[in-house]
């Protein structure tokens, strides 16, 4: 399997073979603008002094301000944060907000720090990172192993090197400090309402889909709670150790499911434990190929390949998980006709509300939830209807058609600064 930055370059040559694109525009395109590396001393508890290694690639910021998230993993690896930087350009696009592409890492895992050790790092980061970051320039947000609360450490460091209070200077923090309720539900509410839109145009009831979902965390457990309260038949779930399965009449209630998981760590026992409901215990191979209308990944990367995409039976994979299906499953696909609907456009609601934290912050102004609610919809529908009318115009699938919008909404911007 390719590296992660070279099957977003394959991504990019792609679309520019598509739509003919100014070399120019490809040129500046095909690396990031800038790549900070910084080594983060923190004295741990036992009074030792331990250094970590800290990222920020800052792909490109021709349409607005840097923004992406910061993971804290001991895998983390320059390469996979060059992709990610490059697809947060991509996604920023595809739904027209005014921002560019970045993210950012820190090889350690957090799970090993004490409390006080993970705030200094955490502080540590944005010391060394300050004069690369902020509300105009850079705007990170929490990822893999990162939360509110560290959001929280960083946007005071950062406020306090500033000498003034500098909200906008992270998203995803807790509501207390300038965060938005919605922004835990908003991957999954963007997610959640493209499916809404794609059931209306297919003219289809909810009760007459099944849906399946891989992950159950924060992406695929709320997604799974939105469309079981709308009625879609919830037909399995997985998490890390296996997958419920519904072959029968019975449904899966993902609440009823995630109240175990949180009991007993994980769902994997469920069906042995709850006997009398007829599930069937089976591996995360069993969920991407079993019988369903609507396949959602929302776990993590590299699940649907070419091992496995001919067996997958769903008529629509909406895609929550950053870069679930590799390249390759891809052509195997839409070979089926099966609609892949991208995670830079399927879960582009998560950084949507974290544009509306930026600019609430900014303003000084906070508004209501059902105001955060309607504009994501809006946002997530516009978004969806370019795709719509980009692929029509193309021929091409969605993933494609992303792609050629992003690219060109990014391309005009550098004309307009007179870059190209
Ligand atoms: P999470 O850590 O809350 O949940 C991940 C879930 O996936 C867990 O249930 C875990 O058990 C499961 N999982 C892990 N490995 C698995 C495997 N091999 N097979 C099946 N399940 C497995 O993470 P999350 O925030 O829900 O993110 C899930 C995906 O959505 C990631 O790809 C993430 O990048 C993407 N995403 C999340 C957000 C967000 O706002 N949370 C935004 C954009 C994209």
């Amino acid at each position: 399997m390719k590296n992660p930055f070279e099957n977003a370059m394959t991504q990019l040559k792609k679309a520019v073979k598509i739509i003919d694109l100014d070399e120019s525009v490809f040129v500046l395109l095909r690396q990031p603008q800038q790549i900070h590396e910084v080594s983060i001393p923190v004295k741990m508890d036992n009074s030792s002094l331990k250094t970590f290694r800290g990222y920020r690639v800052q792909y490109n910021n021709a349409r607005g301000p840097y923004k992406g998230g910061i993971r804290f993993h001991p895998q983390v690896d320059i390469e996979e944060v060059k992709a990610l930087s490059f697809w947060m350009a991509i996604k920023c696009a595809v739904v027209n907000l005014p921002y560019g592409g970045g993210k950012g890492g820190v090889e350690v895992n957090p799970q090993e720090l004490s409390e006080s050790e993970l705030e200094k790092l955490a502080r540590g980061y944005v010391e060394k990172m300050y004069r690369q970051l902020g509300p105009d320039r850079d705007i990170p947000a929490p990822d893999v192993y990162t939360n509110p609360k560290i959001m929280g450490w960083m946007m005071d460091e950062y406020s306090q090197l500033a000498g003034k209070v500098a909200k906008g200077s992270f998203t995803g923090k807790a509501v207390e400090i300038g965060g938005i309720k919605a922004r835990e539900s908003a991957t999954a509410k963007g997610g959640f309402i493209l499916l809404e839109k794609m059931r209306e145009d297919l003219g289809k009831n909810a009760s007459e889909m099944k849906v399946a979902i891989q992950g159950f965390g924060n992406a695929g457990y709320i997604f799974a709670n939105f469309a079981y309260e709308a009625g879609y038949q919830i037909v399995g779930i997985s998490d890390s150790r296996g997958a419920v399965l519904s072959k029968n009449s019975e449904l899966i209630n993902p609440q009823e499911l995630f109240d175990y998981k949180r009991k007993k760590g994980s769902i994997e026992n469920f069906c042995e434990d709850y006997k009398d409901k007829n599930f069937i215990a089976g591996s995360n191979e069993d969920l991407l190929t079993m019988e369903c209308d609507i396949l959602v990944p929302a776990a993590i990367e590299n699940q649907i390949t070419e091992d496995n995409a001919d067996g997958v039976k769903a008529e629509i994979i909406l895609e929550l998980a950053n870069g679930p299906v590799t390249p390759e499953a891809d052509d195997i696909l839409s070979k089926k006709n099966i609609t892949v609907v991208p995670d830079v456009l399927a879960n582009a609601g998560g950084v949507t509300v974290s544009y509306f934290e930026w600019v609430q912050n900014l303003q000084n102004f906070v508004w209501s939830d059902e105001e955060n609610d309607e504009r994501l919809r809006s946002i997530m529908i516009g978004a969806y209807d370019d795709v719509l009318v980009c692929a029509e115009k193309y021929e091409t699938n969605y993933r494609e058609a992303c792609f050629v919008l992003a690219v060109e909404r990014i391309g005009e911007a550098m004309k307009g600064r007179g870059w190209v």
